[in-house]
């Protein structure tokens, strides 16, 4: 039987970036989460500790070897004060882990650096109009030109839209079909042809979520990052890291929730007593304690078997679909715990239930986490 428990410099770390999400994230979460603005400064003091960069080469600034572990608890302890800026580091290192791992020399070497400074952000584009569970059927498409490509199509539902300097846009060799002949590309925003647009949604308004469209926008030949014709495979690797780091994201704006639902049930009285003595309230909260440890712990195996090499695709899925279910049912405990004032806007319980919500869809919704998680049980006769 192996340990359970971190290292002392992962609990080290974790308390420092609990301690740094209580006194500065928790505060300022409901005013960052009702404004459509990525939060900048918030974004800056991740980079100042270190977060950013965790599992990135030391060449660029980064911790070094990959460590999806430590990432998901950095994830975990950041979203106890604010799930909007704590999605951040998922989504640094899955693009740049990407752009170190297969882009070019030169692009890594722009990019990532800045990425792991907290300079700039990065979106990652697959979902279309018309393709969204089924990411393999995408439509946009890269036609190879003089020094490159040109690339057009239309992407929406994209985290970071309007905040973003950069995307990997996936894109296909015209008439291809389903996965073959998908490619990554890395492209600047600011590149003519771009366009952006918001979208916004009933929560998340801070990852600044929006579309984007191409229009015969010129892509240099060393923007390909992966080989071409292997952007799908490479975008399903790493889902398989993001999907149980979403879960712990989703896991921790719910911890904070019960949290203060058990405090709060200690001080409210009702009876003539303080309504943590009633069972009515205390079973709950005992209920949703036991899914949150269950959950936390399924995130962290799935981590963990990443981290050693094993596969993971199974239990990833079972990540994305489980724990942001079990958050949105703890913080829905957690709010009606605290009667009226837990629907009202002057509590943030109401705000992590809109935010946490975004994560029943993002990153694939459970439909298609239990299709991944019965193919590997089944065989492809469950992949309907
Ligand atoms: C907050 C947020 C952030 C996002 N960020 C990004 C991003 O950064 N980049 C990006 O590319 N995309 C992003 N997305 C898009 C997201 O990945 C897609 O919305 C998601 O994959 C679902 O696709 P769809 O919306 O087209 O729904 P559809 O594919 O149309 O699905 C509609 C419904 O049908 C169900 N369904 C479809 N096929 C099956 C099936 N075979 N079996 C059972 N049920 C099925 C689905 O489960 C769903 O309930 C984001 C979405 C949200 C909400």
């Amino acid at each position: 039987m192996i340990s359970f428990a971190f290292t002392s410099e992962q609990e080290d770390f974790r308390r420092e970036l609990r301690r740094f999400a209580t006194s500065e994230l928790s505060p300022r979460y409901a005013g960052r989460a009702a404004r459509a603005e990525f939060a900048w400064d918030a974004h800056r003091q991740l980079a100042d500790l270190g977060v950013l960069g965790i599992g990135l080469p030391e060449k660029y600034g980064g911790t070094g070897e990959p460590d999806p572990i430590t990432l998901g608890i950095a994830t975990e302890a950041l979203a106890y004060g604010d799930v909007n800026v704590a999605a951040a580091p998922v989504q640094v290192g899955l693009v740049a882990a990407q752009l170190a791992a297969r882009g070019s020399e030169a692009v890594a070497g722009r990019y990532v650096p800045a990425l792991i400074r907290g300079e700039i952000v990065a979106a990652i584009a697959v979902t279309e109009p018309s393709a969204g569970s089924d990411a393999s059927s995408l439509t946009a498409v890269a036609r190879r030109g003089d020094g490159g490509w040109r690339l057009s199509g239309e992407k929406i539902a994209i985290t970071h839209a309007t905040s973003a300097a950069i995307a990997l846009v996936y894109a296909r060799d015209p008439g291809s079909a389903g996965a073959a002949g998908i490619s990554c590309f890395l492209v600047p925003l600011d590149a003519a042809g771009v366009t952006r647009g918001a979208m916004p949604g009933m929560g998340a308004l801070p990852l600044c979520w929006g579309s984007l469209s191409f229009d015969d926008v010129f892509v240099p030949a060393d923007h390909l990052v992966g080989g071409e014709g292997r952007g799908f495979g490479g975008a399903m690797h790493h889902f398989d890291f993001s999907r149980p780091a979403l879960g712990l994201l989703c896991l921790g704006a719910a911890q904070a929730s019960i949290d203060e639902a058990v405090a709060w049930a200690q001080q409210r009285e009702a009876f003539g007593r303080p309504i943590a003595a009633f069972q009515g309230v205390s079973f709950p909260l005992a209920e949703q304690a036991t899914f949150l440890e269950a959950a936390r712990w399924l995130c962290y195996r799935a981590l963990w078997l990443r981290a050693t090499g094993l596969p993971h695709t199974d239990l990833a899925a079972m990540c994305k679909w489980w724990p942001p279910q079990v958050a949105k049912d703890a913080i829905e405990t957690a709010w009606v715990t605290h009667g009226n004032l837990g629907y009202s806007t002057e509590l943030p319980l109401q705000q992590r239930y809109r935010d946490v919500a975004s994560y029943l869809v993002a990153d694939g919704t459970a439909a298609i986490q239990k299709r991944i998680i019965a193919t590997h049980m089944l065989g492809r006769v469950a992949a309907q």
